[in-house]
């Protein structure tokens, strides 16, 4: 069993970290606040406001944080106190570029990286069965894979370092562009009069079904945007992906379109609902009323 330092402990890190608490990991999570320390609690690990303190007792530290900047402002600051072999393992999704500048410039050479993004969602994090898309060295690897085997059932080793994040920003697109065919679906069936509930039940049983429908299908029937996963976290993730294409040169007009919707809505003040929501900006720009959808 490992002893593990958790630092980010929201929608995703927390119930992450609990799992791994769950299956007999000494795990002791980083806290900013009496209420995370609460929640950290109610989850059963372990709390501490001292990152340098929980860093320095670890085998192994995690990080869940928001972006390439928090991921790069905690790693610096936890890395020299890193003990000799320890592994860090970041989860969060941010710029494979960032990864690799924050493996050489804020740590040690006496401690192993891996990225380590994740896609299934909230639901995904608290049943423990997440898509785990791993970047760097193989024997690093597999000393995680038995805490990757608490948290996800796919976990897949996809190269060197950085690699995870490429893969999760091609992930990020594809998700991006489910949402928004299935708004644009979801508009075209209410404009027809047809009920929603039943076309989108024999939609989801053909070739049209994601696991996007499936999932996302009932903030579309209620027209219900709780955060699941914010918009402005899927338009940094696609900022990610922008820049990665543009620095190979490559053109993704698909992407580029969603993105601009993406960035729209949280231009406009609805970054913290879920991706979900560009139903919500689809109807309006069809004076759709959004209140109800069904
Ligand atoms: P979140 O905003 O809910 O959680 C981030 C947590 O990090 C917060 O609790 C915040 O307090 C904490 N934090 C920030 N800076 C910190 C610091 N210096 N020290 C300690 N804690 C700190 O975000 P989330 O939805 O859990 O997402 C986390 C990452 O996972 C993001 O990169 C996101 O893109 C990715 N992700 C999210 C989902 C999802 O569905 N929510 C799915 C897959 C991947």
């Amino acid at each position: 069993m490992s002893s593990i330092t958790f630092i980010g402990l929201g929608i995703m890190g927390l119930p992450m970290a609990r799992n791994l608490a769950r299956a007999g990991h000494d795990v002791t999570g980083v806290v900013r606040s009496d209420r995370g320390r609460a929640r950290a609690a109610e989850a059963g690990l372990a709390a501490t406001d001292d990152a340098v303190e929980a860093a320095k007792a670890a085998d192994v530290v995690i990080t869940m944080l928001p972006d390439s900047p928090d991921v790069r402002s905690v790693v610096s600051t936890i890395g020299p106190h890193l003990r000799e072999g320890a592994l860090l393992v970041d989860m969060s999704t941010i710029d494979p570029v960032a990864t690799r500048d924050i493996r050489a410039e804020a740590l040690p050479g006496t401690v192993a990286m891996l990225d380590a993004p994740v896609s299934g969602g909230e639901a995904g994090a608290i049943d423990g069965v997440l898509s785990i898309m791993v970047g760097g060295d193989a024997a690093d690897v597999e000393r995680a894979r038995p805490l990757f085997e608490v948290m996800g059932t796919t976990v897949v080793h996809v190269g060197p370092l950085g690699s995870g994040q490429v893969v999760k920003a091609a992930n990020q697109l594809i998700v991006a562009g489910n949402i928004q065919m299935v708004a644009e679906a979801v508009v075209f069936l209410r404009a027809q009069g047809a009920d929603l509930t039943s076309a989108l039940q024999v939609i989801g049983g053909g070739l049209a079904g994601s696991t996007v429908l499936e999932r996302k299908r009932q903030a579309f029937l209620d027209g219900s945007f709780t955060p699941g996963f914010r918009l402005a976290l899927h338009a940094k993730d696609l900022g990610i992906v922008q820049n990665s294409a543009a620095a190979e040169g490559l053109a993704l007009p698909l992407t580029a379109a969603v993105t601009q919707l993406v960035r729209a809505l949280v231009a406009r003040g609805d970054g913290e609902l879920d991706h979900s929501a560009l139903l919500k900006l689809a109807q309006e720009l069809n004076g759709q009323d959004g209140s109800t959808t069904s």
